[in-house]
């Protein structure tokens, strides 16, 4: 079998409402590329990478030159091809490569009528845990909704997740207000939420000293860990010997390198892969292996996904026998998707690994054509600015917080 063609599509999908982080804002929706890559046999295999625009579709479309004609089995010969370590000084190409990888899958397990994870290892378990991600929101620009600003604000939306979808593990993503305004609304969270597990992901924003003031100041909570509560590896360490709780990353262990400094003096005790990061699936279940190895714990991380990436998400927690802690996903913040049947369903919690042969998605051409069109008419967002404070720098480590009190609605193009 022969690869013949490869097509990028980027798309925009609504959100609920705008997500605030620590480096500004997803500004109500979601922008990803959506690849195909097909085969001389007809079989086509699906991928996806975030973002999108002129640039990810000029940059696929430069990369036929080199993979048509070649067999899509060959994964390590794609991997030197695509992003040989040498040269990613020069061309950065892992998350373009990760797309491909996931196409690439999906045509061998189509072609040989099996899932994704049964060529991984085989599937360990048929439904993967999910945490619910609790995000502060502005409001939607459309009807005034969604907003999550406030204490109480933050405990309702963690109440009705949980109803929704059945979580019983909560992960609050930080770093837009001040830590003591963010402790104050976590430990709201987890008081209102007995017997569940929480997690609080500040992406890496504070100093070294905040980070052990903020993990001393919920030791008593049920945490399943402290995510990236500072950015680097030596402040992760510092932190960790200071602090009683795992220390999670999907910041500064995002790569075999770093994997093996983490392994020789350790400073993060969860790794959490994330197939787009790492350069697809197979480099994530070959770091679970080697923190099998060395009794790391690992979960699935969530870069925010459309129905596509999510299955991939979902393979790769089937077939890892170490998942430690449920996963990571946008996908409940999505008002749709592009995938035959719109969104999969959480069940207690859990999404069903699908049992297709491939990724077991399909495209929904008519959602396709639909949010190639939004795409066009709104263009991209900027990931990392505030559309509410357009002289704001955040730093690192930062102290230019956002304020509580400010309760605008965001003016966004829908
Ligand atoms: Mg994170």
């Amino acid at each position: 079998m022969k690869i013949v063609d490869i097509r990028a599509t980027p798309v925009t999908v609504p959100l609920l409402a705008p997500l605030r982080h620590a480096n500004g804002c997803h500004w109500g929706r979601f922008v990803r590329t959506i690849v195909e890559v097909e085969t001389d046999e007809g079989i086509v295999g699906l991928g996806e990478m975030g973002g999108g625009g002129e640039s990810a579709v000029a940059t696929f479309n430069s990369l036929k030159s080199y993979l048509v004609g070649r067999d899509p089995a060959q994964l390590e010969e794609m991997r030197f091809l695509v992003a040989n370590p040498t040269a990613s000084l020069y061309n950065n190409r892992t998350q373009v490569l990760a797309a491909l990888e996931f196409a690439c899958l999906d045509i061998m397990g189509q072609k040989w009528g099996v899932p994704v994870c049964d060529i991984l290892g085989g599937r360990l378990r048929d439904f993967v845990p999910f945490a619910s991600y609790l995000f502060f929101r502005y409001p939607n620009g459309r009807d005034g909704s969604g907003e999550v600003r406030t204490v109480q604000q933050m405990v309702d939306e963690a109440a009705q997740l949980k109803a929704t979808h059945g979580f019983t593990s909560h992960k609050m993503k930080g770093g837009v207000f001040a830590p003591e305004y963010e402790l104050e609304c976590y430990r709201a969270m987890a008081e209102s939420l007995p017997g569940d597990s929480y997690r609080f992901d500040p992406n890496g924003v504070w100093s070294t000293e905040k980070a052990i003031w903020f993990g001393q100041q919920i030791e008593d909570l049920n945490n399943d860990f402290l995510e990236d509560p500072v950015f680097g590896l030596h402040g992760m360490r510092r932190t960790r010997e200071k602090v009683r709780m795992p220390l999670a990353t999907n910041t500064v262990v995002v790569g075999f390198e770093q994997l093996a400094a983490n392994v020789l003096d350790t400073a993060v005790d969860v790794i959490l892969l994330d197939t787009t990061f790492w350069g697809g699936i197979r480099p994530c279940v070959k770091a679970a292996q080697v923190c099998e190895m060395f009794q790391l714990g690992v979960a699935v991380h969530s870069s925010g996904e459309l129905g596509i990436q999510l299955a991939t998400m979902l393979h790769l927690g089937a077939c890892i026998p170490n998942l430690s802690f449920s996963a990571d996903a946008h996908y409940h913040h999505l008002v749709d998707d592009v995938i035959v049947g719109g969104k999969m369903q959480y069940v207690n919690g859990a999404i069903a690994v699908p049992t297709e042969p491939g990724l077991g998605v399909k495209l929904d051409r008519d959602k396709l054509g639909e949010y190639h069109e939004n795409f066009l008419r709104l263009g991209g967002y900027p990931y990392d600015r505030d559309p509410l404070r357009p002289d704001w720098t955040p730093l690192v480590p930062n102290q230019r917080w956002a304020d509580p009190k400010d309760g605008r609605t965001p003016r966004i193009p829908l």
